[in-house]
């Protein structure tokens, strides 16, 4: 009985049965017609995803998305880093020319500052646009659920040097803070949910990220069953957010990629810097370190680590192969050195055994390979060959329907011969 019957017949008995006939009920509404909507386009970054994950037997949904959709060996840029290369992938800029040289950085123009992965301070980030910001000056509507720098009012200005609060700049009409405590099923419902608005509000273009695969790597290796788990974890999610589109009639087209791979590391593989204390400070060891001179110490530091090491080599900035496309951004460090694959360049030897994963190596070597798959109605199905990070934001732009950018280092060349016409 629905709940006005209830009431209705509750009535008749309180009117000690006055009501003779039953209520008449009110006729169902018509069916309202079916909405017909336009693609959306989401871009998805399942961070330190690589490439090999797919072939581990557990990736159903992100295997069919191959199946029917584009794939390709994506080159990440250097260096292998989670926010050099989120960046890069949003802008179409190497991070040498976006300013997000590194995880961590200093900038002459802000001394005794250091950039770290939660800085929001548009400073760091104001060099060149990222998607959602060409889109919002387009009227497309964005939704970010996470990205590295969506949380940037792009173009604005701290009113206090590092803090929050900034007068002006672009950011996307809908974005969250990162918390990582929010839930990849969190994460997808709610992308879901922006979807289901009404037209006038609804994101065109929408992000998502996920964290888990790159932190058990870090943690287990690119070779452990941990790995693999995370991997079937975030499959899963794919699955679902597929079907979501699907029950809610929403095409889309899905740019899925990684920032970098992983490789595998160990406590047995260590290279240690070796300076005298007080010559020098580093801005970040791993796979690779960017070494900062004390001044007045550069002939020290310069002889210890620009001759020849086993398993290091390390470079002025001024001669770091021109293959990297690093070295020319005041931000760059002035020394840096890079480990063979495996290896870690650490201060001092680590005191305990341990195996792990780790990226910031090369950028060609294969272990450091990306994702790549694109799938929905403006893709036909192929495999591109190995192309550059940088290509994926010109990519979004010919999805989202805006012009060519020039002066950028991407081109969606690769992509051209495998998209439908619109
Ligand atoms: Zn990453």
């Amino acid at each position: 009985m629905r709940w006005y019957s209830r009431i209705a017949a509750a009535m008749c008995v309180a009117l000690l049965q006055a009501c003779a006939t039953p209520p008449a009920i009110t006729p169902t509404p018509p069916a309202a017609v079916a909405e017909t909507r336009e693609p959306v386009t989401i871009l998805i970054s399942i961070d330190g995803f690589r490439p090999d994950y797919l072939r581990r037997g557990v990736t159903p949904n992100l295997n069919r998305l191959v199946a029917e959709g584009l794939t390709g060996p994506m080159r990440p840029s250097f260096p292998t880093k989670t926010f050099p290369n989120h960046w890069t992938i949003v802008t179409g800029m190497v991070p040498d020319h976006t300013g997000l040289v590194g995880n961590k950085m200093e900038d002459a123009a802000r001394p005794g500052e250091i950039f770290t992965m939660a800085e929001t301070d548009p400073f760091w980030w104001n060099a060149t646009p990222p998607i959602w910001v060409d889109a919002e000056r387009a009227g497309i509507r964005t939704g970010t659920l996470f990205w590295p720098g969506s949380e940037v009012a792009f173009g604005g200005t701290a009113t206090k040097s590092g803090h929050a609060k900034v007068e002006g700049g672009v950011r996307p009409q809908d974005w969250l803070a990162f918390n990582d405590a929010i839930s990849e099923t969190q994460r997808v419902n709610t992308l879901l949910d922006w979807l289901r608005r009404p037209a006038a509000i609804r994101p065109r273009l929408l992000t998502l990220y996920f964290d888990r695969v790159d932190v058990i790597g870090h943690e287990s290796g690119p070779d452990s069953a941990e790995v693999a788990e995370a991997a079937a974890t975030i499959d899963r999610q794919i699955g679902a957010l597929r079907d979501g589109l699907a029950a809610l009639r929403q095409p889309a087209n899905l740019v899925i990629v990684s920032d970098h791979g992983m490789g595998p590391t160990s406590s047995e593989r260590v290279v240690t810097l070796d300076l005298p204390a007080g010559s020098y400070h580093v801005l970040e060891t791993g796979p690779y370190a960017t070494v900062v001179p004390t001044p007045g110490q550069e002939a020290v530091v310069e002889r210890q680590l620009l001759a020849p090491h086993p398993h290091m080599q390390c470079w002025r900035k001024q001669d770091i192969p021109s293959r990297f496309r690093y070295g020319s951004n005041p931000r760059v460090a002035p020394i840096l050195c890079l480990a063979e694959m495996g290896w870690l360049i650490l201060e001092k030897a680590p005191t305990k055994p341990s195996t792990g994963g780790a990226h910031g190596y090369d950028n060609q070597a294969p272990e450091m390979l990306a994702l790549f798959i694109a799938a929905g109605p403006a893709f036909r199905h192929g495999t591109v060959p190995a192309f550059d990070n940088v290509d994926v934001y010109p990519l979004l732009r010919t999805l989202l329907g805006l012009p060519p950018r020039t002066g950028i280092d991407g081109t969606d060349a690769p992509f051209r011969p495998w998209l439908a016409p619109r």
